[in-house]
């Protein structure tokens, strides 16, 4: 990126998103200022699963998306920023119906359609690589390529190497505009002046720009088990059920429905969910849903009795309401950036967002097309006024 020296932004939300824009933009030479209404990954980042994930995708955009933001981590992971914080693995897609068995291979036709690599997996090398799976277990392709990072570890990885100045405790209540352009935003009754202002609060966006039409809070639960072994994962890949895939590909929406994932960490632990529950931004988790987690997770790998649950928690994705991320500028406020809306993604997608957001603002081209994702889709349609 081309050296921006003399210009301040100020960056609303350090998430995952927040701070990687933060980061790019102080490593181009930008003064940055990183305000939170708490702190570092206190929103979704810390509260979710880290699946850098092509396979969990809706084919389309996203699909595409997922595939340059998994090459981005890999590039950070190899010039040393993400170093040892982003871990390759596999994704199995795991049916336990013939109609499962149809969505999973529909699934990886398109996936193999996108460029991605997908292989067939009979059920003996399945239960090879993944001991005691389930007998209900039909049909399973395997994406070699994904992998895993925490949201919380990359937020602070690219805070530690940048000098960026983060305010916790700063609540932004307003972006402060002078004759149509922003001059700053107001803190606890304080302007903070800035040439530019980058909206990166997740589902906090909502107050600060007006987007309660477009936008809303999906709630999702989660599971963390002990360790099954010491210092690597307990099993050679993440599962993730077709009543995942179901989710995100729009063919079931029901707040009682599970989109199981069973995830396991290199610390050993398995992170099982989720649930996804559409209008609640609350941080409850509550015994039925858990439950229902667990029972769908022990049918899939039964081995999982043998653990013990060492604590539940719950997180809020942000999603808009035509399924695709927002970044861009915003249609008419000058000077300001929008980059929200990644709902179950922003792990995989943070990174390379926050580097696009911060390359708008500098006045480059992203590395790739994201005129999709403009908030000027909602202003065409009158929503974004
Ligand atoms: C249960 C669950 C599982 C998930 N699993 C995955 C996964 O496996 N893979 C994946 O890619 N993604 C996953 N996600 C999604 C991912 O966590 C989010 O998409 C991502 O963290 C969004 O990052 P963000 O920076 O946009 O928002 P956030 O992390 O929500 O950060 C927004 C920040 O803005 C701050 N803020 C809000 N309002 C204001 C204000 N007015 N002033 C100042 N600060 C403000 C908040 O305090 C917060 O720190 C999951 C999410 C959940 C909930």
């Amino acid at each position: 990126m081309a050296r921006s020296p003399s210009l301040h932004v100020a960056v609303i939300g350090a998430g995952i998103v927040g701070a990687a824009a933060a980061h790019f933009l102080a490593a181009a030479g930008a003064r940055v200022t990183l305000l939170d209404a708490s702190g570092p990954a206190a929103g979704a980042t810390g509260a979710s699963d880290g699946a850098v994930s092509v396979a969990s995708k809706k084919p389309g955009p996203m699909m595409d998306l997922a595939r340059h933001a998994r090459a981005f981590y890999g590039s950070c992971e190899a010039d040393g920023l993400l170093r040892g914080l982003f871990h390759r693995r596999s994704t199995f897609l795991v049916a336990r119906t013939p109609l499962e068995a149809d969505l999973v291979a529909e699934h990886g036709a398109d996936l193999a359609a996108a460029g991605e690599r997908v292989l067939d997996v009979d059920r003996p090398t399945l239960l090879a690589r993944i001991p005691g799976l389930g007998e209900g277990v039909c049909f399973a392709l395997e994406i070699p390529d994904d992998g895993h990072a925490l949201g919380y570890e990359i937020t602070q990885r690219l805070l530690q190497r940048s000098s960026v100045a983060v305010r916790r405790n700063a609540p932004v209540s307003e972006i402060v505009m002078q004759g149509g352009q922003a001059v700053g935003v107001a803190v606890r009754g304080e302007l903070l002046a800035a040439d530019a202002v980058l909206v990166a609060a997740g589902i906090g966006s909502v107050g600060l720009l007006g987007l309660g039409d477009i936008l809303i809070p999906r709630k999702g639960q989660m599971v963390v088990t002990d360790r099954a072994a010491a210092g690597r994962p307990a099993i050679d890949g993440h599962l993730m059920a077709a009543s995942y895939l179901a989710a995100k590909r729009g063919i079931v929406r029901d707040n009682a429905h599970i989109g199981l994932v069973i995830d396991p960490l290199v610390t050993g632990q398995f992170l099982i969910g989720g649930s996804r529950e559409d209008h609640r931004a609350d941080q409850a988790t509550d015994a039925v849903t858990i439950s229902a987690i667990l029972r769908d997770a022990l049918d899939l790998y039964p081995p999982l009795r043998e653990r013990r649950v060492l604590r539940t928690f719950a997180g809020v994705r942000t999603a808009s309401r035509d399924g695709l991320p927002i970044i861009g500028p915003h249609p008419h406020l000058a000077g300001v950036t929008v980059a929200t809306g990644f709902e179950g993604d922003g792990i995989c997608l943070g990174p390379f967002m926050g580097a696009s957001a911060a390359r708008m603002i500098l006045g480059e081209a992203p590395g790739v097309d994201l005129s999709l994702l403009s908030p000027q889709r909602f202003a065409a349609v009158e929503a974004l006024a």
